[in-house]
């Protein structure tokens, strides 16, 4: 795998050296930013595969970091937070982070999620060309067609259903808010959508659960929403 350039914006200085040495030992090369505009210079100027953002930040609030580098790039970012505010994380999410992590975290975990990002990443590039049908384990989801298979074997979805199974795929890696959710399929974020989510949900495990291996798709996210995993 190729080595990925990393940003990390922390201003905790132990917990940024932390950070730093874990990447290092693990192969990864790195950038480091101590406040929010650094941040934004270096995201600009070295282009870095992923970027590892804590929301708590002296000068811009990290939310705000996110959004703006939201107006010129995908790169995707995790963001670390000590906060335990929910809000906090699905704010940050709904501005478009892909991955959180709360302080304090094991540096197994986080070399975990950036795992899975790099999974993500690879699998994008190797998809490019067929970009119309998605492959993940055994589930494969042809959306120019509307069909999703199981181990070569059709599962019939309800509309519902297929799009709920197609936002996630569309956006798998990440974890995606109960609210993004909401506004994909039904465009509104009404809270009583959740209900009605935790439904289509069910159902929709079950159905791929029964076409092939007990493997998890879906994990959920308790009080923040879902993300598909790429196997
Ligand atoms: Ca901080």
């Amino acid at each position: 795998m190729s080595k990925m350039k990393i940003l990390i914006v922390e201003d905790d200085a132990p917990l940024r050296n932390l950070i730093r040495t874990t990447l290092y030992t693990h192969d990864y090369t790195y950038e480091t930013a101590e406040n929010g505009k650094t941040a934004l210079m270096i995201a600009s100027s070295a282009n870095p595969d992923l970027v590892l953002l804590d929301l708590g930040l002296p000068d811009l609030d990290g939310t705000e970091v996110i959004r703006q580098i939201r107006t010129w790039s995908n790169m995707p970012i995790i963001v670390l937070t000590a906060r335990s505010e929910m809000s906090d994380k699905i704010n940050a999410l709904d501005s478009g982070a892909d991955d959180y992590l709360t302080k304090p975290f094991d540096v197994e975990e986080l070399l975990a999620r950036i795992r899975v990002i790099q999974r993500r990443l690879s699998v994008t590039q190797t998809r490019l060309p067929r970009e119309q049908v998605f492959v993940n384990g055994d589930l494969k989801i042809d959306y120019e067609e509307g069909c999703v298979y199981m181990n070569g074997q059709e599962l019939h979805l309800t509309p519902s259903e297929y799009k709920l199974l197609c936002i996630l795929s569309k956006n798998v890696g990440r974890v995606l808010t109960y609210r993004f959710i909401s506004r994909e399929i039904w465009g509104n974020e009404w809270e009583s959508n959740t209900g009605s989510l935790r439904v289509f949900m069910t159902t929709l495990r079950r159905k791929l659960e029964k076409g092939g291996k007990a493997q998890t798709y879906i994990q959920t996210h308790v009080g923040v929403g879902y993300r598909m995993i790429s196997l």
